[in-house]
């Protein structure tokens, strides 16, 4: 259809209508329509025509229509076409208004189309490819952009059309099906050139010329129930709920709310907790704080701060007891900040970051502090099964022990366990065994009711219960191992083996 459309050559430059697409146009106009809305209904796919200025397009359009039907039937001979009856410019208009579409006030007096040339407003678009199309309408979105203070490198513009559009368009579909069925031709819903379509061709050039930044876009169309309901309904039943052509609107539509916001962006580290009284994330209980910090917040709080973002999201390779501290090399965590207004920041802007955390707080250090991707923090979650981790508990025993009562723990490499849900966990874990492996243990004898063992095992082992056997619930445990009760007094995480966020160079 639309490879059919050659432009009239010399007749009118640029203008993309041809004499087969006179009737239509006619037909469209005459019931008010605006020129870019008739390109789009007949199928003109080229862009250039779109973005040339609306005044120009209205007095294109105009000669066109005004233009012999004779020279239009030589036009339409090639390519061959049946022979198109076209009607007179003044009949055409009294059956628009007929059908409930008024007049538009641009053929009444020619003059007044240049002072105002949105007189009306499109009874298909509602003025979308109108007045929203324009600089003036450009310019305020940018300013509102500009105004918000972010700092980007890109822009999606993303529309949300009003639902009867689609009504509208549907109706204006039925009644250009028609016109064309006279003609011996036919026209599919995705023939037409789709509106959204049309207005990104003429607004991402002008947004991103106004930024200077590369423009992307997408339309959000929240009202699927609309297109549900307009593919069901049989033509005839919508004919006689919904005019056609469609009535031409009061008013324009209008811009309800221009709004601003940035994609996220990601920073990853490593951070040692060193209380034995803060928690990882907020620990609240039946609504109440229980205590007053945690380490995402010591964290996030200052990234929050230097980024200017609403909010985060905070993911950590595994997490530790309140009373746990977590030592060495530390561990990786990754914090999503939300709609920041700051994104540029050199090595030198993440250490000082890194540094400010750091002087915050002697709860909690962190280091490797790195801006990176969405798709490296999946590095952090990948294998978490199989990632060794390393611990250290000063244990108690109930009888008293020597040196060498201990020694065997040393020995042991490899050792298989069975761990059913810790009692301590149960309200929030399924109940379930797991089979956990201490890759070694080394002890430190202390004294006769007390020794320290440092552990290497397969992360998620369940350490606490390990030691103290959690009421048999985990088997063996050092107290069965021991022939004995134990329990465990302090716990100390060593080292996280994830290799990832990369080290960075202090
Ligand atoms: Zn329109």
């Amino acid at each position: 259809m639309s490879t059919e459309n050659q432009p009239c050559q010399g007749l009118l430059s640029m203008f993309p209508l041809a004499g087969k697409d006179k009737s239509i146009a006619r037909l469209l106009f005459g019931t008010g329509t605006c020129p870019r809305c008739i390109f789009r209904f007949c199928c003109v796919d080229f862009h250039a025509p779109y973005k040339l200025p609306y005044k120009d397009l209205l007095r294109d359009l105009e000669n066109f229509l005004k233009t012999e039907d004779d020279d239009l039937t030589l036009e339409a001979t090639e390519p061959p076409l049946k022979k198109i009856r076209l009607q007179d410019g003044k009949s055409q208009i009294d059956d628009g208004s007929q059908n409930g579409g008024e007049m538009p006030a641009i053929l009444k007096d020619e003059n007044m189309l240049l002072e105002k040339p949105y007189l009306n407003a499109c009874n298909i678009c509602l003025g979308i490819l109108q007045e929203f199309c324009e600089k003036t309408f450009i310019k305020k979105v940018c300013q509102k952009v500009e105004s918000a203070g972010y700092e980007f490198t890109n822009l999606v513009f993303s529309v949300s059309f009003p639902p009867q559009l689609s009504v509208r368009e549907h109706a204006a579909w039925l009644l250009v099906k028609q016109e064309m069925g006279k003609q011996g031709l036919s026209l599919g819903r995705d023939d037409i050139v789709q509106l959204k379509e049309a207005y990104k061709w003429i607004t991402h050039p002008l947004f991103s010329e106004e930024l200077g930044v590369p423009v992307d876009g997408k339309s959000v169309f929240t009202r699927m129930a609309v297109g549900k309901a307009l593919d069901k309904i049989k033509e005839d039943d919508f004919r006689k709920k919904f005019p056609c052509p469609p009535n031409s609107p009061k008013a324009f539509c209008s811009a309800v709310e221009i709004e601003c916001a940035h994609g996220a962006v990601f920073v990853a580290g490593r951070y040692n907790k060193y209380s034995r009284n803060l928690p990882q994330t907020p620990w609240i209980i039946d609504g109440e704080r229980k205590l007053e910090s945690s380490v995402e917040e010591l964290i996030s709080n200052q990234l929050l701060t230097v980024f200017k973002a609403e909010g985060f999201n905070f993911s950590s390779s595994g997490r530790e007891d309140v009373d746990v501290r977590t030592l060495g090399n530390g561990r990786p965590f990754a914090i999503e900040l939300l709609n920041p207004h700051r994104i540029q920041f050199t090595s030198q802007d993440m250490k000082e970051l890194q540094q400010k955390i750091n002087i915050s707080s002697d709860k909690i250090q962190v280091r490797d502090l790195q801006l990176v991707t969405r798709e490296a923090i999946g590095h952090m979650k990948e294998g978490e099964e199989e990632k060794t981790k390393t611990y250290n508990a000063l244990v108690w025993t109930d009888k008293a022990i020597q040196k060498k009562d201990i020694e065997f723990l040393d020995n042991l490499k490899d050792l298989q366990i069975n761990q059913k849900t810790p009692l301590r966990v149960l309200h929030r874990r399924p109940l379930a065994i797991r089979v956990r492996i201490i890759h070694t243990m080394e002890t430190h004898y202390i004294d006769e009711h007390h020794f320290r063992l440092h552990l290497k095992t397969q992360a998620g082992t369940y350490i606490k219960e390990f030691v103290h056997g959690d009421f048999g619930r985990t088997k063996p445990n050092i107290g069965s191992l021991m022939n004995g009760t134990v329990d465990i007094l302090e716990l100390d995480v060593e080292s996280v083996d994830v290799d990832w966020p990369p080290v960075l160079d202090d």
